[in-house]
């Protein structure tokens, strides 16, 4: 035995959480920043590294503000864009995947923009705020791949779409838009229907991922939360990890 009494609790929950996995028919992840912190990406809650801690984001990320100010959306949007584009997956994403492979999770749901959870080999991810992966065409909709964006900017650093003079928006859900329908009713459907669902890396507190685990609950299945920091879900969870997440995601494979 090495670790300390803390390895022992988290060995312990970790084959709790082991447990409930293969007792499960279905489990499906939903997943928030805090899984792509160890991939280098800051969570913008997280003080002193945070995204928004020297921007507003309503100044930078509404809807209105890519309408208004384009250039200064494009100003913020182009460096952040190329920076989590080169970004890798760490081994937190790397378990989800084996587990879809091993066909023990059916699907992944993410608040996340980063891709990261499709470079790491997860096949099903929902995306219900969008991702860099692509741009499009505000006025025709013609798509752009992430790597296609850079030759579309004028002289003002605005991308235009090169079939028209629309201008060209990152397909990321911006404050003050709607969630695609068709992305959230699918989340909504896969979390219903669960009779596990992982909350992983997400302080569960943005709607409509915050109501997700609520779906789960509601139909009988049963949730469990790896997450640091307190959730609004922690005294209904299964059972609660909250140590750092590969570790923690780690121990759990390793006790399967
Ligand atoms: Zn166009």
């Amino acid at each position: 035995m090495s670790g300390g009494p803390a390895a022992g609790t988290r060995h312990r929950a970790a084959s709790e959480l082991a447990a409930l996995i293969r007792g499960a028919e279905s489990v499906v992840a939903l997943t928030g920043a805090g899984i792509s912190v160890p991939s280098g990406i800051p969570d913008f809650r997280t003080p002193g590294t945070g995204l928004w801690e020297n921007v507003d984001p309503m100044e930078v990320a509404h809807i209105d503000a890519f309408h208004g100010d384009t250039k200064r959306f494009w100003q913020f949007y182009r460096p952040r864009f190329s920076d989590l584009g080169a970004k890798e997956p760490n081994r937190a994403h790397g378990v989800l995947a084996e587990l879809e492979a091993s066909g023990t999770i059916d699907a992944v749901v993410t608040q996340n923009i980063d891709r990261l959870h499709s470079k790491a080999g997860s096949e099903r991810v929902i995306e219900v705020h969008g991702s860099i992966a692509t741009s499009s065409c505000t006025s025709c909709r013609a798509s752009y791949p992430l790597e296609g964006v850079g030759v579309l900017f004028d002289e003002d650093g605005i991308a235009i779409c090169a079939c028209c003079p629309g201008k060209v928006k990152p397909n990321v859900v911006l404050f003050g838009e709607l969630l695609p329908e068709r992305v959230i009713s699918e989340a909504q459907d896969l979390c219903a229907a669960a009779d596990l669902l992982l909350c992983i890396g997400s302080s569960l507190e943005v709607y409509p991922v915050a109501g997700l685990p609520e779906l789960t609950l509601e139909s009988g299945g049963r949730i469990a939360i790896v997450t640091q920091g307190p959730t609004p879900y922690d005294s209904e969870a299964a059972v609660k990890l909250d140590g750092d997440v590969v570790d923690e995601l780690e121990a759990v494979l390793a006790a399967l």
